[in-house]
């Protein structure tokens, strides 16, 4: 039997199309043709248990073998197997409509698995790596014959007898000199480890030492003998594909751990998903401990077909304020190999978005409200996730308002309701507002703080990267006329403005003069001062930063481009209390003795905010020495 022929698409020169577009993808034909032998397999598998298999299934393995000297890949499985006719009619008429959109579409194409995928180019994906491909093959049906197959990447084949005497295929690659890369056990291994390592048969490649006992020793004690055994690559049965009834917490950690070897930590919680209507999706995800950048980077969420992978870029298919976790998921419903714009409006894509979203909140509320202490401990590790998701995703927000908390200076934890039930009859000002005050760094604001304690209110700390805008988003959200301010916003009795007032003590006269006094000694253009009546035990010079401008400024920053605000000088306020006796002190004093006084008064407000650097805090420690 020898048949030549001609692959059936009208463009002849589509080979040398596919193989140079691809090139950056190339590794890719691995896991096409992997696939195939798994596939194959499964199918098998399948027809025997249905009973129209009838003949002994063996042992299911797919082999990838690879030869320096004859430069040759070679994947072979113990699947279905081919007959003549079925490579003719599988693999000869390429499973796309028409060449001519192919070569039109290529060109918008964004990468090779677009291409793949939605011209069933699968298999072709060999020419991107070799010149010349064989096919042997031996179907698992009575009585047929082993087939031969052969082609050089141009459009005629040639099909001969084959020489399998074993049920399945062969696909040998003869690699081509560009791609010579491949024929090393490093470069092949990497490419099984990202793609096959899950796959649902198992994928030997080549060997690997192992210790096994060996009767024993003259003492009695077991012997180990080293002995090369055959390298399965794969866990067939990973832990996302059971059922969560299945699974214990360790079973969860040794997945997580297999998943991402590298990994320190353990995650703090998982969360399994498990759908098959309205469409397909199962997947582990995990919530790290709060990682740097690197690790957030290396240890993403992976994206599976089938126990294949394709792919951890995950943008457009899990929420973006999600993409901090890690983990797996699985399913054959998301359109892998088309577009991204085409993505974002699929169907299927945005339902399997709300579906995690939704999950994922439901598993945070179960937690918070199983085992809240267990919740407040891991709070600081996913604030930043529950804190993105709220701002992002109102309908998570709106799940994420019952266990969202707000933690004190005191480490207590509330939830938003609970707090607003705390302070609002205290810290509330003359016009109703109820003033949350936050700092948004314990130490550095910590003269601040205490003030504020003094007067009986409490501070909530918000010092993460997000905290700006979630402090928006409680003045939004949380309550009634909500107003968050930091601390060192503004002085104590005007961060709430209660209705009480406090008498001046100083004339007119002595304002205008204090105030001279130190606008002279500040100098400073970024600086406004203004005397104001502040009780007599409050410090007598406060600095301090308007909300409404730093805030602006702050989620201009986290915005990543400065904007309009980023660009503003910092707008400080110097407070002088025109009541303390130091203020009537620096009034009654010579000018140089006032100013002298007003400076370091000044500088010890500026002190206390960390503000006071370089020669400022030279000539302040020199003076301080000199006043000592
Ligand atoms: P796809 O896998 O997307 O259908 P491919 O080009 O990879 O596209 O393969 C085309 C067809 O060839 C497969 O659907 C299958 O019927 C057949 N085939 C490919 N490889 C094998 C194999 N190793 N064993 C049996 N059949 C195979």
């Amino acid at each position: 039997m020898q048949e030549k022929g001609s692959i059936s698409i009208h463009t002849e020169n589509i080979f040398p199309v596919i193989k140079k577009f691809l090139y950056s993808d190339n590794e890719i034909f691995l896991r096409e043709l992997v696939s195939n032998a798994v596939d194959a397999s499964q199918k098998i598998k399948r027809l025997s248990a249905l009973g129209q298999f009838k003949g002994e299934l063996g042992y299911l393995i797919v082999d990838v073998k690879f030869d320096e000297k004859a430069k040759t890949i070679t994947i072979t499985d113990r699947g279905i197997g081919m007959t003549a006719e079925e490579i003719k009619k599988y693999i000869n008429q390429i499973a796309f409509s028409g060449a001519t959109e192919f070569m039109e579409k290529f060109k918008e194409a964004n990468d090779a698995n677009e291409i793949i995928g939605r011209f069933g180019l699968g298999f072709y994906s060999a020419f991107m790596v070799a010149d010349r491909v064989e096919i042997e093959s031996l179907s698992f049906q009575e009585g047929a014959e082993p087939a031969h197959w052969t082609c050089d990447g141009s459009t005629s084949y040639e099909i001969t007898a084959g020489t399998r005497t074993e049920r399945g295929t062969d696909v040998i690659l003869h690699v081509n000199e560009e791609s010579l890369e491949f024929l090393s056990e490093g470069r092949l291994g990497d490419i099984l480890n990202k793609y096959a390592r899950f796959l649902p048969v198992p994928v030997r490649f080549g060997t690997k030492n192992e210790s096994q006992p060996d009767g024993e020793d003259e003492e009695g004690k077991p012997k180990y003998v080293s002995v090369e055994v055959d390298r399965i690559i794969n866990n067939t049965n990973p832990a996302w594909t059971k059922a969560p009834s299945e699974l214990k917490d360790e079973d969860y950690l040794a997945f997580y751990r297999e998943l991402y070897p590298l990994s320190m930590d353990e995650p703090l919680f998982w969360i399994h998903l498990n759908v098959d209507y309205p469409f397909n999706l199962t997947g582990i995800l995990y919530f790290p401990k709060v990682k740097n950048e690197m690790e957030i980077q290396r240890n993403k969420i992976q994206l599976y077909s089938r126990q294949v992978f394709i792919t951890d870029e995950v943008k457009d298919i899990v929420p973006e304020f999600l993409m901090l976790l890690q983990g797996v998921i699985d399913s054959p419903d998301i359109p892998l190999n088309v577009s991204r714009s085409f993505l974002q409006a699929d169907s299927n894509v945005k339902k399997i978005n709300n579906y995690i979203t939704k999950k994922v909140a439901d598993k945070l509320n179960e937690i918070f409200k199983a085992d809240r202490k267990g919740f407040e401990d891991k709070w600081n590790d996913i604030n930043l996730f529950i804190k993105y998701g709220m701002l992002s995703d109102e309908k998570f927000a709106e799940k994420a308002n019952d266990f969202c908390l707000l933690k004190n200076t005191a480490g207590e934890s509330y939830t938003l309701k609970e707090y607003y039930e705390k302070v609002k009859d205290i810290q509330v000002d003359k016009d109703g507002n109820i003033v949350y005050l936050y700092a948004s760094d314990v130490a550095q604001q910590d003269g601040f703080i205490s003030s504020v304690q003094a007067k009986g209110y409490d501070v909530l700390v918000l010092d993460g990267p997000l905290d700006t805008h979630f402090a928006a988003y409680v003045e939004q959200k949380g309550g009634e006329k909500i107003q968050a301010k930091r601390v060192d916003a503004d002085v104590v009795d005007k961060l709430i403005q209660k209705d009480e007032k406090i008498d001046l003590q100083l004339s007119e006269d002595e304002v205008t003069k204090a105030s001279g006094i130190f606008e002279k000694a500040i100098s400073r253009q970024d600086m406004k001062v203004e005397v104001d009546a502040l009780a007599a035990s409050d410090l007598p010079v406060s600095v301090t930063l308007d909300e409404f401008m730093r805030r602006m400024k702050d989620m201009a920053k986290t915005g990543g481009g400065m904007g309009f605000y980023g660009t503003l000088p910092d707008n400080y306020k110097v407070t002088v209390n025109g009541n303390h006796p130091l203020v009537k002190r620096i009034i009654e004093s010579s000018e140089e003795e006032g100013e002298k006084l007003a400076k370091q008064a000044f500088d010890l407000a500026l002190l206390s905010r960390g503000l006071l650097t370089g020669a400022d805090l030279t000539s302040f420690v020199k003076r301080s020495v000199e006043m000592i």
